[in-house]
């Protein structure tokens, strides 16, 4: 969702490949020349709410998608009855190419991976200081999901009025993680955006951020006050899903008010399911350590006994704060978060 400004019209239309690969261009397939952009805000029970201009228009999967996925943050092409009125349905005849894909399975176990939501570039992790209380071991699993997807990760710690976040930041300090600490009064009745809903704020402008965290963590108070049209834009979703009023059962994409930029709500978390995590996609986001690899034996999980990063950081390259919590981050796709 960064290529703003990108005319989808401009896109090539998809060739079939094969046989006769020197047609001229005027033969291409018209593929749905009528269809228009739409960008997913939300997919209920196969229906696919989609902003289409700034219509809200629902859609099934158009039958050729096959078994492809659609999910909220999707570019998506569709046809059909646009009006956005009520009871009419459009097609969703194409996904466009994702620039991300955030992923999860259910648990460790489960070794189906979901696309959870795609074209976002930062995951906003929030956890609660205390009530509940802060899960490292989550909070790592999001941190390795974030990496292995390419999303930069931003760490939003609340509830401070209840305890202090320095433990939790001393963890995280040699990831160099950002981080926002924010607190109750920031949420106060009508008052303006406080110092650290602002900052948030600033750290969200132009880009698509997807919000998670277990329940209970204040995220549905956070996300209100950063997009006071929320309750709204959910009234029209709910409008057109038929859906009740606060059940949060599927991602919610909310434009940010006087700023570009999304916000990409999901629904409270109990576990994030690492199945499908590649350790090489992981080490990307240690640019200091990655070199290191070079000499470790092939399909290193480099936290074995002959990974070379012991040897690289004892040679003086890189922080050994860093390889621990390189090693942290890879040994939590092996535990489950409650241990
Ligand atoms: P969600 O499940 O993550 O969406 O959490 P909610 O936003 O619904 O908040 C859960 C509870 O925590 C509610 O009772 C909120 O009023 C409360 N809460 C939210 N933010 C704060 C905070 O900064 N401090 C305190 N003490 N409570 C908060
Ligand atoms: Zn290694």
């Amino acid at each position: 969702m960064r290529r703003y400004g990108k005319n989808p019209d401009e896109d090539d239309i998809p060739v079939r490949p094969g046989r006769r690969g020197s047609r001229p261009r005027t033969q291409r397939r018209p593929a749905h020349e009528d269809a228009r952009e739409g960008l997913v805000l939300t997919v209920d029970r196969g229906r696919v709410t989609c902003l289409v201009e700034d219509r809200t228009v629902t859609a099934m999967k158009a039958r050729e998608l096959g078994r492809k996925s659609v999910v909220v943050g999707d570019r998506v092409a569709v046809v059909g009855d646009l009006s956005g009125r009520k009871d009419t349905l459009a097609r969703v005849v194409r996904v466009e190419e994702r620039t991300s894909t955030l992923r999860r399975t259910a648990d460790d176990d489960d070794p189906f991976e979901r696309v959870v939501v795609a074209n976002a570039d930062q995951l906003a992790i929030v956890t609660a200081l205390a009530d509940p209380e802060p899960r490292p071991r989550l909070i790592d699993r999001c941190l390795v999901a974030a990496y292995d997807a390419g999303l930069e990760p931003l760490l939003i710690l609340t509830k401070a009025d209840l305890a202090s976040p320095a433990p939790l930041l001393d963890t995280y300090a040699p990831l160099g993680v950002r981080h926002v600490v924010t607190s109750a009064e920031e949420f106060d009745e009508g008052g303006d955006a406080t110092a650290a809903v602002a900052e948030v704020r600033e750290l969200l402008e132009g880009r698509t951020t997807a919000f998670v965290g277990h329940s209970g963590v204040g995220k549905t108070t956070l996300v209100n006050a950063l997009v006071p049209e929320r309750q709204r834009a959910t009234g029209v979703v709910n409008a057109v899903t038929g859906r009740g009023r606060h059940t949060t059962v599927s991602a919610l994409a909310l434009p940010l008010p006087d700023m570009p930029g999304w916000v990409i709500d999901t629904p409270g978390v109990r576990s994030f399911g690492l199945h499908h995590i590649d350790p090489s996609r992981v080490i990307h986001a240690f640019p200091d350590l990655e070199p290191g690899t070079a000499e470790c034996p092939r399909a290193c999980s480099h936290d074995e006994p002959d990974c070379a990063l012991d040897a690289w950081v004892a040679a003086g390259h890189a922080d050994p704060a860093r390889l621990f919590s390189l090693r942290r981050l890879l040994a939590t796709r092996e535990r489950h978060e409650g241990d």
